[in-house]
């Protein structure tokens, strides 16, 4: 938990979101700001800044996320045409709020 930190606080329940998913590691809610139609962020329940700080430790957790991420492809209809996986890193990576969070995006042509 950080203080002041936006995905802290809609993990704890603090902040409004739309949540699509959740488990004992990560949530997943609705962008605030969709660039597509479906425009999901999965979060990690422990705050960890970025993918610049991660460690061994947290393999298991990444491998999690991008499974996270097929499987609301998948509940959104959206696995067999496809959709984009991103996670932006730091100032040059356009990384907005630094809590990690991996992006799913898609459903352009529906
Ligand atoms: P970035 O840090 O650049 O990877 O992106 C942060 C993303 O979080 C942006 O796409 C924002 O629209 C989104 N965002 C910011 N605040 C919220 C919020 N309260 N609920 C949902 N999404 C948010
Ligand atoms: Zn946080």
């Amino acid at each position: 938990m950080s203080t002041g930190c936006i995905f802290c606080q809609i993990v704890q329940g603090k902040a409004p979101a739309t949540i699509v998913y959740e488990d004992e590691y990560v949530i997943a809610f609705n962008d605030i700001h969709p660039k597509a139609p479906i425009h999901v962020l999965v979060v990690p329940r422990r705050h960890i800044p970025s993918l610049a700080h991660v460690t061994p430790d947290d393999e298991p957790l990444l491998g999690h996320m991008l499974y996270v991420a097929k499987r609301i492809a998948e509940e959104h209809g959206i696995l067999e045409r496809g959709f984009r996986t991103i996670i932006n890193t730091g100032p040059e990576g356009g990384q907005e709020i630094y809590h990690l969070h991996l992006h799913v995006i898609g459903g352009w042509h529906r």
